[in-house]
């Protein structure tokens, strides 16, 4: 037995190695990325749903690794936070998001606002009011077509620090909404504090809908209370039209999810920018 444990702790030890040698060798990938122009962004439409309109796109990163293929950000991101690689890529995904929000504005589509995701270390960067100001400067997109996505875990982290970010932001305009809302631990005295446009609720609410009771009463409740107080609210992970009627009875503002459109490249939204959806 005694063997056993040591044989076991020499395979733990070894596998252990590999694992670190392939997040080493992730990251000097991750360090290149960048300049080998392997990271991209997809764009999934935001439907307003009385309308029917796509009003918003989200950008979505993506990384085409030369040898592993497509590497989702579930996987990179952490990795990049972790080694502060977010910052600069964090900067490239808000400048090529605002560029083609900005080409989407100039071709006369309908303005749509383009939502990009901010990680916490982002947030925290004294820079980042100063890199969205010269972002929407070089690009000449209106501010209130930019929506910052940040999650609950993000906004209270540090409550005084994040009310001074926030109205920062707030003044040049931008539009800021919570991510993936309800799983985290927002207190409801802070939401009353700072000052977002839009809660998203989390899809792991809206996936087991309509059946879900409980899930229905939360997603219901979230709804009451955003407009309450004067929060629009977006439901993500929308997979179903039985899903998307039940949110419009509720009075959900906008929906997003694969029964809408999938993650997709600019000129497929190009497509469904100015078409009605028949929901
Ligand atoms: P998120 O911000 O919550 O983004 C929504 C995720 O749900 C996306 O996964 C999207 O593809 C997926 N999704 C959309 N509709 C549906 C649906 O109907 N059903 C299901 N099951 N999933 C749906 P994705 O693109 O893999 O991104 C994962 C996460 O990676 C994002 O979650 C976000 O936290 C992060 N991320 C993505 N792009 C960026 C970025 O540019 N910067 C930062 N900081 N984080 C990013
Ligand atoms: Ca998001
Ligand atoms: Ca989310
Ligand atoms: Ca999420």
């Amino acid at each position: 037995a005694k063997n056993c444990g040591k044989n076991n702790a020499k395979l733990y030890s070894s596998s252990l190695t590999m694992q670190i040698m392939s997040h080493v060798k992730l990251e000097v990938g991750l360090r290149k990325a960048l300049q080998n122009n392997e990271l991209y962004l997809l764009y999934q439409p935001q439907i307003d749903v009385s309308s029917a309109q796509v009003v918003g796109v989200e950008a979505l990163v993506r990384w085409r690794h030369p040898e592993r293929g497509i590497i989702s950000p579930t996987e990179f991101i952490p990795l990049a936070e972790e080694t502060g690689l977010i910052v600069p890529i964090g900067e490239w995904v808000l400048r090529t998001a605002c560029r083609q929000a900005m080409a989407w504005q100039a071709a006369g589509k309908q303005p749509v606002r383009v939502a990009v995701n901010l990680s916490a270390k982002q947030f925290k960067d004294e820079n980042l009011t100063q890199i969205v100001l010269s972002t929407l400067h070089d690009t000449g997109l209106p501010a209130e077509l930019l929506e910052l996505e940040l999650t609950e875990g993000t906004l209270m982290d540090d409550a005084r620090a994040t009310m001074v970010t926030l109205e920062q932001l707030r003044g040049i305009g931008v539009y800021l909404s919570i991510d993936d809302f309800g799983t985290g631990y927002s207190s409801m005295n802070y939401l009353k504090r700072f000052d977002v446009r839009a809660l998203k609720i989390d899809k792991s609410f809206i996936s087991g809908l309509p059946q879900d009771s409980e899930n229905a009463a939360i997603t219901r409740a979230i709804i009451a209370m955003a407009h309450g107080l004067k929060m629009a609210v977006v439901a993500e992970g929308v997979e179903t039209g039985a899903q998307l009627l039940l949110l419009e009875q509720f009075g959900c503002d906008l929906a997003q999810g694969y029964y809408l459109g999938h993650p997709s490249p600019p000129e497929s939204i190009d497509l469904m920018l100015g078409n009605q959806f028949t929901i």
